[in-house]
């Protein structure tokens, strides 16, 4: 197999399976700021898809508590085990290059004389499945503090004791571990907006897509004995929900969200596999300009396409075993933003249709000071978004406008 172009790692990956790049690609940025963990996301997908018997295990979205929890229990500290056993030298990055092993190059080293496994990987144990939910709101301890609290507690940069949420979907990636470890082809990756399917007709449920997976998010259901996974919503995407009037709609657990956290798009594909320039996309902009949303575990090498806003708070090491070595410049620039990046945080969740373009117009500075040794100035800016037709969907300014109610009526619905 010809090497593949991973950005994330910044080189060229082995992967053991023939590239398919579609014209768009589902995206997201989560901003892991602002989730409070309400689950509505997770609830909200559950309601739409896995409601059916032999589903009850089965989360597509689920919020975990980071470092204790995780669905399906400890699956990125097995398998960040299994990729550091492959990389005795470490996950080591150097000028914003992974220097390891993929679980891709990993497992071509250590399998490949019995050909069965294209991915490192495990198939967890039923029992690893059985709660969404381990270890909620659970935190570190402090060691030296009493109830190992520390007595400094939450204060910026690294707070003492600590935790955050992690959001989870599939990343339908681009180069999917799922996919390329499934012998019967069941497996596709949609040309259209790079939405990772299995054909439930062809799947004969070996769960090798379940053993492959890093993120654990290709799923065994026991009652039809085949595997299954997100569906990236795809029939809102394709504009068929009755509210979408035909437009592409983002998916349930994106606009179920409380929090504001979750932004969803379609960012354009070059015929070389890259992605385009984009300038005024909401994404292209977070991700390939300001690079303040990261992919999670960028080493695994499935280059995934779900990205995150890392927690201003947590020790910087975890984060950047999480989510590279962009993990200093992401928070510096989310906790001092500029003018464009606060418009743009805006656009989380103003509507349920798919932002494709932003547009800015300024407007006068409401305020100023002085922020991590940086100035800090608000303009109250107002933000256009375009959709797929480059009609404009809604706009907003940064200062959220205050509504106060007649008191005559504060009692009324
Ligand atoms: S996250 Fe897992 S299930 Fe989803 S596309 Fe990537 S490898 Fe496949
Ligand atoms: S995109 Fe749709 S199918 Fe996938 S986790 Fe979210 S709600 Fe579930
Ligand atoms: S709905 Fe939003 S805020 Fe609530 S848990 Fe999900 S991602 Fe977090």
């Amino acid at each position: 197999m010809p090497d593949v172009k991973n950005w994330q790692i910044n080189r060229p990956m082995y992967y053991p399976y023939e590239e398919h790049h579609p014209r768009r690609q589902f995206a997201f940025v989560f901003n892991i700021n602002r989730c409070i963990a309400c689950q509505t996301c997770t609830m909200a997908c559950k309601s739409t898809w896995t409601f059916s018997k032999g589903q009850e295990y089965m989360w597509w979205n689920n919020v975990e508590t980071k470092p204790y929890g995780g669905y399906p229990q400890h699956w990125d500290a097995k398998v960040l085990k299994l990729l550091d056993e492959a990389n005795p030298n470490g996950q080591t990055w150097s000028d914003g290059t992974f220097d390891g092993q993929t679980i891709f190059e990993a497992a071509r080293k250590h399998y490949d004389a019995d050909g069965h496994k294209v991915a490192l990987g495990y198939l967890p144990a039923d029992e690893e499945w059985r709660a969404p939910n381990f270890s909620e709101d659970v935190s570190t301890a402090y060691v030296g503090g009493a109830l190992g609290l520390s007595k400094e507690g939450v204060s910026l940069p690294e707070h003492k004791t600590w935790f955050f949420y992690l959001q989870r979907i599939c990343n339908h990636c681009t180069y999917p571990a799922c996919l390329a470890a499934c012998p019967r082809k069941a497996i596709y990756k949609r040309p259209e907006d790079g939405i990772v399917l299995i054909d439930q007709e062809r799947c004969r449920g070996y769960r090798k897509c379940v053993e492959a997976c890093p993120y654990k998010k290709s799923m065994f259901r026991g009652t039809t004995r085949v595997s299954e996974k997100c569906i990236g919503c795809y029939p809102r995407l394709e504009g068929k929900d009755p509210l979408s009037e035909g437009q592409p709609m983002e998916t349930r657990c994106m606009t179920a969200c409380v929090g504001q956290i979750r932004l969803q798009g379609l960012v354009k594909i070059g015929a070389n596999g890259e992605w385009e320039e984009d300038r005024y996309n909401p994404l292209y902009y977070m991700i390939r300009v300001a690079k303040v949303a990261l992919p999670l575990y960028p080493q695994f090498g499935t280059e995934p396409n779900g990205y995150y806003i890392p927690p201003r708070w947590v020790p910087r090491d975890y984060l950047k075993q999480m989510f590279g070595p962009g993990v200093d410049h992401a928070i510096e620039t989310y906790q001092v933003p500029d003018r464009e990046l606060l418009a743009v945080l805006q656009l989380f969740r103003k509507s349920q249709k798919i932002v494709f373009r932003y547009e800015i117009k300024e407007g006068p500075k409401v305020f100023e000071a002085e922020r991590f040794g940086k100035k800090f100035e608000l303009f109250n800016d107002t933000i256009i978004a375009y959709g797929q037709e480059g009609q404009e969907l809604f706009r907003t300014t940064v200062e959220e406008p205050i509504h106060v109610r007649d008191p005559r009526h504060s009692n009324s619905v």
